[in-house]
């Protein structure tokens, strides 16, 4: 039984599936105008792992994401570097993938793209003025808030105190501040379809009620994304489904934000970081660590201290990969529990972590109970209970890999610098200049590796 915090109902409640046995999810994805950033790994990563594990659980998971590959920040960049918007997408597209594909965040099932809807949104736009919840103004149609009673539902406020904060905008045709944009109308030079209301482009907020609609059918059971997308963008969505007649989503679950030194990350805080400067010296998985021992709809602090914890973490875990001699699980593959076999500490181990996990997804909780049994893994090990040690080790290494954290038991690649420093350490060792071979472990040590002294000579792990 999943249990999830409901952003309409404000609670944890128990997921009912619209089909028993599968479960159907719409995640909003990208808009292609720039490289991901480290917010956006964490929402992937977020909504990777909750499909990985209700998979694992053996629910038939359906896993749609999207790519609004029109918008005006990808008509702006087009305009500035004097490119097309087409090439502009493309390109960010392809490094949303890159990125996504680094962190070992699986592929969507579906991926849909915005332009290849513009038909369904176009009908859903004149079927919207049809029933008179959207209006016609010089620049656009626009959806009329106050048609829908309960409009405020996820922002959790009623209509008219989200009025009083709404921002005035300078649209003065527009019927109330909230009211928002189903279609532009193109001004010249600006990308345009055919529609009976003006050549134009569509809203954000209309492309994805026409692609979940249309790809997992009405009633569908989660639709996710970032907090920052609950108001207006869902609500939005939510606003046109229901005017259009359709239950839309039966659940609503969002993520917290990636904080830097206490506040949002954002492009206009300057305090933006993107993913490839993250991985340029992190490890993909520590960032998936770091986001696992994190509960989902709390902010995280990405820095260098938190990026250094995840680390030693995983170190932790690959150190136990490496001394039991497991293979790596995960990548890309999603998997059902029924391929490994949990008997004994391995099913009390199974039972715990799927208790915190069924519970709002509590990953942290999931997390330390694991870490535990490394330690208790190991504890076998040293006192003879061999049987023990090895079945612990397994189902560690099984459920991070259902987690989508692979474990690293193989030796460390050693480049040409370090295996020099090793050599140098090892030849002062022999003629007994210790001050030196301190100093050389030191420095091995601040270049990320652990020193151990064995009967060979210097051996260097990570
Ligand atoms: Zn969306």
């Amino acid at each position: 039984m999943i249990r999830l915090y409901d952003s309409a109902r404000g609670e944890v409640v128990a997921l009912q599936p619209r089909d028993a046995g599968r479960l159907s999810m719409y995640v909003c994805g990208p808009t292609v105008y720039g490289p991901p950033h480290i917010g956006h790994g964490r929402f992937t990563l977020v909504w990777d792992v909750a499909r990985r594990w209700y998979t694992f659980c053996g629910l038939d998971v359906t896993y749609v994401c999207n790519v609004t590959d029109i918008d005006d920040k990808i008509i702006n960049r087009a305009r500035d570097e004097g490119r097309t918007e087409l090439d502009v997408a493309k390109e960010f597209e392809a490094q949303w993938f890159e990125a996504m594909d680094a962190i070992g965040v699986a592929r969507p099932d579906e991926s849909p793209h915005a332009t290849h809807y513009l038909s369904e949104m176009i009908d859903l736009i004149a079927e919207l003025l049809e029933r008179g919840v959207a209006y016609r103004t010089s620049d656009g149609v626009y959806f009329e808030v106050a048609r829908v009673p309960d409009y405020g539902l996820l922002a959790g406020q009623p209509l008219d105190s989200l009025r009083v904060g709404a921002r005035v905008e300078a649209v003065e045709e527009k019927r109330s501040p909230l009211d928002f944009a189903l279609w532009k109308n193109a001004k010249p030079g600006e990308p345009r379809w055919p529609a009976p209301f003006g050549d134009g482009r569509p809203g954000w907020h209309t492309e994805c009620v026409v692609m979940s609609l249309q790809l997992l059918g009405d009633d569908f059971d989660l639709h996710t994304g970032g907090l920052d997308l609950m108001f207006p963008h869902h609500e939005n969505e939510r606003a046109q489904a229901v005017a259009w007649g359709h239950a839309f989503s039966r659940y609503w679950a969002h993520n917290g934000m990636v904080m830097v030194g206490g506040d949002k990350m954002a492009k206009s805080l300057g305090n933006f970081t993107t993913m490839s400067d993250l991985l340029a010296d992190t490890d993909p998985r520590a960032y998936r660590l770091l986001v696992l021992r994190s509960h989902y709809r709390s902010p995280i602090e990405v820095t260098a201290a938190t990026i250094a914890d995840a680390e030693r973490a995983l170190a932790r875990l690959d150190g136990l990969a490496r001394r039991f001699g497991l293979a790596a699980l995960a990548g890309t593959v999603l998997e059902r529990a029924t391929s490994f076999s949990w008997e004994g500490a391995a099913g009390d181990l199974y039972g715990a972590v799927a208790l915190s996990l069924d519970d709002d997804l509590d990953t942290p909780g999931a997390m330390a109970q694991i870490f535990d049994a490394v330690t208790a893994a190991h504890a076998a090990a040293d006192r003879g209970d061999t049987d023990t040690a090895r079945t612990l080790a397994e189902a560690v290494n099984a459920l991070c890999g259902a987690l989508g954290l692979s474990l690293r038991g193989d030796a460390d690649v050693v480049d040409d610098a370090s295996a020099a420093l090793v050599a140098a350490r090892d030849e002062a060792r022999s003629r007994k200049d210790w001050a030196e071979a301190d100093r050389l472990r030191d420095e091995l040590v601040s270049l990320g590796w652990t020193v151990e002294d064995a009967a060979g000579g210097t051996q260097i792990r990570r």
